[in-house]
């Protein structure tokens, strides 16, 4: 009796060990990666003017979810996004732990303004965000674009520093706004079958972004470095954010703050790309 179930059990542990491996694995195996989330352009990344209903729903979902998932994000503002009707949502997300930062004031492409006037959008969004709980200050690049010269990236890197703002790179980009307005769309219309259509196009994207992704940084550094994923506060964004938390989990990454990658040797070095825009960490690496 005792050798019959002998069998059985030491294939159920063959199963056990081998089968979620060939499930999505990167390689052979999914080793545990670090990530942080980020989010842009609040406080509505939006084709249109959402009304109150919506905008609880976005704020609500994403807060309750990165609660159930224990994730602190760090949030990026536009400054000529907002609306003072806009501020309770803020105020909801900077008291959930997650931490308001500058994103400049009129979402300026870098390389076609002058540092003078890119650097005096940055504080004109800084006194801005005085209103609120800011911990720290943070500062991502509108469209990833850092400056077309040696001269831009050095400036915006040493006025940054000069006033104590950490820049935060993307190192994988969640590809949402490719999808944000068909979806955006199909949800005005209340057309379920074409809202659930474009979330799950979008999340089968997502999945093979991040996997790119992942593979992209560990060729790139012969290691497993951690990550800083970027998506939109956007309608999008809340009704996929329990599935993308859900594929983060297959590709086992580990969530933890923005500051925690940030100290990586990988996310130390001086900045040294300049040129075109929307490249992400590990391209400019
Ligand atoms: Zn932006």
């Amino acid at each position: 009796m005792v050798r019959c179930l002998r069998i059985p059990f030491f294939i159920f542990l063959i199963l056990f060990y081998f089968l979620p491996l060939q499930q999505d694995s990167i390689g052979q195996v999914n080793p545990k990666t670090k990530v942080a989330f980020t989010i842009d352009d609040l406080p509505f990344s939006s084709y249109r003017t959402l009304n109150t209903t919506e905008k609880n729903f976005i704020y609500d979902k994403i807060i309750s979810t990165f609660a159930k998932y224990k994730i602190k994000a760090v949030c990026f503002v536009i400054g000529s996004n907002y609306k003072p009707v806009d501020q309770p949502f803020l105020k909801k997300i900077a008291d959930a732990g997650h931490i308001l930062a500058n994103h400049t004031f009129s979402h300026y492409d870098y390389n076609t303004v002058s540092f003078e006037q890119y650097s005096k959008d940055i504080l004109k969004l800084d006194e801005l965000l005085k209103k609120f709980n800011v911990p720290k200050k943070y500062f991502r690049f509108p469209y990833l674009s850092e400056g077309n010269t040696k001269e831009k990236l050095e400036s915006i890197y040493s006025f940054l520093k000069q006033n104590a703002i950490t820049p935060v790179p993307v190192s994988i980009f969640c590809t949402d706004v490719n999808f944000s307005q068909a979806f955006e769309k199909a949800y005005t219309k209340n057309d379920k079958k074409e809202i659930d259509r474009i979330a799950s196009e979008y999340l089968a994207d997502f999945k093979n972004n991040t996997k790119r992704g992942l593979e992209f940084a560990r060729n790139h550094t012969r290691k497993n470095p951690g990550h800083i994923m970027l998506f939109h506060m956007s309608l999008l964004s809340a009704y996929t954010i329990d599935g993308l938390l859900e594929i983060c989990r297959e590709y086992n990454l580990e969530f933890v703050t923005v500051d925690e990658i940030l100290k990586e040797e990988w996310y130390q070095k001086p900045p040294k790309y300049f040129g075109g825009a929307g490249y992400t960490h590990f391209e400019r690496y």
